[in-house]
């Protein structure tokens, strides 16, 4: 994972929002191969092991091996696509590609300036100075309201689609395997039988800050 990519990571347990702590151990030309990440605030830790940081604290990850081979071989197309969908447009946003989705990740940060954070990626999927790669199960560690976007497809668990709701910044997009329900929080721009686009509300008060304030 290049070096100031790690400054995005954030701890998957729910509880205030806080960097990780991290300890190098192998560090190449600024891509950091092997590290621990605490977090200060519930002492969970994470391992950056061969480049790609891992969140999923155990979980086993389900997998679609069949739609692999057909999404690998049209990256340009799945890029221009996903870029459409998640109007990735704001040059150094950041945005979120998960399962087939992170095929376009190298090409979708070049074609649009943008940092990709590649969750659960194809084995072929490699990083960059702009691509980190990720293992999650059901939370993206990155902080709330941080992330321009995220495309989800079925290689995720459900609980997922909330987490993607968080991180996006209101006014960005999240989309979504056709076999998820999407959230309420979205409002949905474009559905066909396989995905859908949902827009996150730009006026969304965090529930937290009701809270404290009754
Ligand atoms: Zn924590």
């Amino acid at each position: 994972m290049f070096i100031e990519m790690i400054d995005m990571l954030r701890c998957v347990n729910g509880h205030e929002d806080t960097w990780l702590v991290a300890s190098f151990s192998m560090v190449k030309n600024r891509f950091v191969e092997e590290a621990k990440l605490g977090c200060p605030v519930c002492n969970a830790t994470y391992e950056i092991h061969g480049g790609v940081a891992d969140f999923t604290l155990g979980v086993a990850l389900p997998s679609c091996e069949a739609e692999r081979a057909a999404a690998s071989h049209r990256r340009e197309e799945l890029a221009t696509r996903v870029g459409a969908y998640l109007d990735a447009t704001e040059p150094g946003a950041t945005i979120v590609l998960g399962g087939l989705w992170a095929y376009a990740a190298q090409e979708l940060s070049e074609m649009a300036d943008v940092r990709v954070l590649a969750i659960n990626s194809p084995p072929e999927v490699t990083e960059s100075e702009r691509v980190a790669l990720l293992r999650v199960a059901d939370r993206i560690p990155v902080a709330p309201n941080s992330v321009k976007g995220v495309a989800l497809d079925s290689w995720f668990r459900m609980a997922i689609a909330t987490s993607a709701i968080d991180v996006v910044k209101p006014g960005g997009r999240v989309v979504g395997p056709a076999a998820f329900t999407a959230p309420p929080e979205l409002t949905i721009l474009a559905r066909d039988e396989r995905y859908w686009v949902g827009e996150k509300m730009p006026d969304v008060i965090p529930l937290q800050r009701a809270k404290g304030t009754q």
